[in-house]
């Protein structure tokens, strides 16, 4: 029996993370739960799940449900510090990290420190401090697993070749909701328009950062951080059916790939079982359905976040902490309708131009870059808007 922790219970991940804890009761156990506000849906989970600790973030939120669960046997905490302190529970064996952006940060670094293997979607965590993360989980000896589905599918396919049996990876991206838009289309994207992606369904901000190729900028940088790859090795390719999550290529031109159901169960599943790989009843892919795979190359130039997370990836430093700060403040101002489409792209890239760079930052420095990093952006937003 692992006892987990879950970050984020009520959101997209947190949610499937939760199926597949049901459909494996021999397997796991709930010692606590975590949401930003949605306290009804976390009432329900309390009552299917009975954890020991739940922590809610939001303020209002907090003082509502501790008043619902006065007589309750679950222990209600609040905010960062509650955070902080379920991942550090003894009784906990397995962090999953599905909290959204930059506040997944600290979590991360305090289950390291408390020796926990982390299950982790929260893939800005790894993209602002990569370096940090990976080099703290070496040295308590934790395991950094990875939900994203492309991560996972590496992690299957890595694990079966030397590094010098690999040539290069090979990420596939749906390409978002425009992928065969037209530049001038592109600047006439409307919000409900972003927010329908093709194949996943998943929370408001990924699906804004996958229509960008964001997403897929993430990803890459995650990918560099997770299995120590170069970028020059780090492809991406269009494939908008979603059924190949990832690709290696050993040395000799052979390419392996990773096929699987747009059902995050799965690499979710994997990730906590992790090396084991066990069973399960949900739907399974029929190959004949599909019928036909197609790949292309993603468009720098119409999707140009891609490069510029290529760009920061690779100038490293405190910049990937400026692309993900100035991308989250960019992608907020859109879901609320302060900025356009289009404007996101600027927004992140006058960001990125503008900001001094600090080579091999610790926690101070990255916090310092994306305080930075929001103000310059905020500004910018409201001299948009
Ligand atoms: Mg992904």
């Amino acid at each position: 029996m692992k006892s987990l922790a879950i970050l984020g219970s009520t959101g997209s991940i947190g949610t499937n993370t939760l199926e597949v804890v049901k459909a494996h009761p021999e397997l796991f156990n709930i010692h606590a739960l975590a949401c930003y506000s949605k306290i009804n849906e976390l009432i329900k989970q309390i009552d299917l799940f009975k954890p020991e600790k739940v922590v809610v973030y939001d303020p209002a939120a907090y003082d509502d449900i501790k008043n619902i669960l006065m007589r309750s046997e679950t222990q209600v905490l609040y905010g960062e510090e509650g955070l902080l302190e379920v991942v550090s529970d003894p009784e906990v064996q397995l962090v999953v990290n599905a909290l959204v952006g930059f506040s997944g940060l600290r979590p991360t670094l305090e289950a390291i420190k408390h020796h926990k293997d982390i299950a982790i979607a929260n893939k800005e965590t790894i993209v602002v401090a990569g370096e940090l993360v990976l080099k703290q989980a070496k040295e308590n000896d934790v395991h950094v697993i990875p939900i994203d589905s492309e991560h996972n599918a590496l992690l299957l396919l890595l694990r079966q070749y030397q590094k010098e049996e690999i040539r290069k990876v090979i990420l596939t991206a749906s390409g978002g909701p425009f992928r065969s838009m037209t530049q001038k289309e592109l600047h006439k994207v409307t919000l409900a328009q972003a927010l329908n992606h093709p194949t996943w369904k998943m929370g408001k901000k990924i699906t804004i950062d996958s229509s960008t190729l964001m997403n897929k900028g993430f990803e890459v940088i995650e990918a560099h951080h997770l299995f120590g790859l170069d970028y020059q090795d780090i492809e991406v390719i269009i494939h908008k059916e979603s059924i190949i999550h990832s690709m290696i290529e050993t040395i000799d031109g052979e390419i392996y790939a990773q096929m699987g159901p747009a059902d995050m169960k799965f690499p979710i599943q994997n990730a906590l079982t992790y090396p084991e790989i066990h069973g399960n009843s949900y739907p399974k892919m029929k190959l004949w359905e599909i019928g036909s795979l197609s790949f292309d190359q993603p468009d720098y130039d119409r999707f140009p976040l891609l490069k510029t997370a290529y760009r920061a990836g690779k100038e490293g430093g405190t910049l990937p902490a400026v692309l993900n700060a100035s991308n989250e403040e960019a992608v907020y101002a859109f879901l609320d309708s302060k900025i356009g489409y289009m404007d996101i792209y600027s927004v992140i890239d006058r960001c990125l131009d503008a900001h001094q760079k600090v080579d091999s930052p610790g926690i101070k420095e990255i916090y310092q870059a994306d305080h930075w990093a929001r103000d310059f952006s905020k500004d910018m937003i409201s001299s948009l808007s």
